[in-house]
């Protein structure tokens, strides 16, 4: 099936009780015995199994192709839940620019915890073989990656890893299933922060893990789940599984238009560098081309004239919005460098853009104006 109709009906089926085509939402907290003491419905309490957190579920499995999914309350409780279904003295390869705030859950929470990392540029698969060690269980992925647009070879990294004995997580936020599916490449999760393009709207928070196999790893995260307890409201997951419904649409559009933005950019005197696995001048377009159906609607930009030129094109616009996230309908921009803090290794003078469905002429225009 394709993706269009797995993102309309998959886990979502007419409610037996009320005929209802739109799934109620079932906010109760418990959920009733049988007199044999059994859970006729498989629903215990809404920590462990809400009917509306199972919907959201089997539908992520169904577009990543999986065995299995568990849902969170955030994209950053589904990354913790997959470095805490590790162990204390294991070593885990990520990307030196993964998304900051995966970097820094690595830093400050789980390397006191007891886990070891090292970040690579996983640009070129060597240098993910070259980190590898006896300990190491997961290799992190995340392509295309935050804020540079670094493009990873899943297939080569996820071979890499397995012959390692590790396994391979990709971080599918910015793709999301309708543009790539990590697991038919060979990794054996995929986690999304569902805060962006699913959810699409920039009005829900959410996390999801999805298995290509039930196994030991999975069933850590499960556990994870159910008691760690960074579970997503039922109003969540709702409104989650009401956006996927659009997401294959969305997507298309938000490529598109990401694709005439960047040629825009590119072309124009006060840029410097566009990072955008679309343009074929990107180093990692081939990879990008082989492994998703589309590159996305996300891009970064370097100004001219640093720092301060870049704050002043942010400062200028008038219909992209300066504020941080991106999936969302509406376009924003973001001086990332000051979102990221002090820490921070992205360049001064880029701008990251998340190229909305407004119609690409007006966004276009209001560059040129902003740029001036
Ligand atoms: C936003 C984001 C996250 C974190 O998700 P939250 O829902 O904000 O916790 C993780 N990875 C990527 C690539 C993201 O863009």
């Amino acid at each position: 099936m394709n993706i269009e109709t797995i993102a309309i009906h998959a886990g979502q089926e007419i409610d037996p009780s009320s005929g209802s085509v739109i799934p109620p939402i079932y906010l109760s907290t418990t959920f009733e015995r049988a007199e044999d003491g059994s859970f006729p419905h498989g629903n215990i309490y809404t920590r462990s199994g809400n009917p509306n957190r199972s919907m959201l579920e089997r539908c992520l499995t169904a577009l990543e192709g999986g065995a299995d999914c568990a849902a969170f309350g955030s994209g950053q409780a589904a990354a913790m839940a997959v470095f805490q279904a590790l162990r204390p003295g294991d070593h885990v390869v990520a990307p030196d620019d993964a998304y900051h705030g995966v970097t820094r859950l690595l830093r400050e929470l789980m390397a006191p915890w007891g886990l070891e990392y090292t970040q690579v540029d996983m640009r070129d698969p060597e240098h993910v073989r070259a980190a590898i060690r006896p300990s190491t269980r997961l290799v992190w992925v995340e392509t295309p990656s935050n804020p540079l647009l670094k493009v990873a070879d899943i297939a080569a990294v996820a071979a890499i890893a397995h012959e390692g004995g590790a396994a391979c997580a990709v971080d599918n936020t910015w793709a999301t299933p309708a543009l790539q599916r990590p697991l038919e490449l060979g990794a054996d999760l995929a986690v999304h922060a569902t805060t962006k393009y699913l959810g699409g709207h920039s009005d829900v928070l959410g996390g999801a893990v999805v298995a290509r196999e039930a196994g030991p790893l999975f069933e850590r995260v499960r556990f994870i789940q159910g008691n760690g307890g960074a579970v997503p409201a039922p109003f969540d997951c709702w409104l989650v599984l009401r956006g996927i419904r659009t997401l294959a649409y969305r997507v298309r559009a938000h490529a598109e238009h990401a694709m005439r933005v960047a040629r825009f950019l590119d072309a124009h005197p006060q840029i410097a560098r566009v990072y955008y696995p679309g343009l074929e001048s990107h180093p990692g377009h081939e990879v990008a081309a082989r492994q998703m159906r589309g590159f996305g609607g996300m891009l970064s930009a370097e100004v001219r004239g640093g720092q301060a030129a870049a704050m002043g094109v942010a400062a200028r616009v008038k219909i992209f919005t300066r504020a941080t996230s991106l999936g969302g309908t509406e376009s924003l921009i973001e001086h990332r460098a000051s979102v990221e803090g002090p820490e921070s290794t992205t360049p001064p003078s880029l701008l990251r853009i998340s190229v909305g469905l407004e119609h690409p002429d007006d966004l276009i225009a209001d560059l040129e104006q902003a740029l001036g």
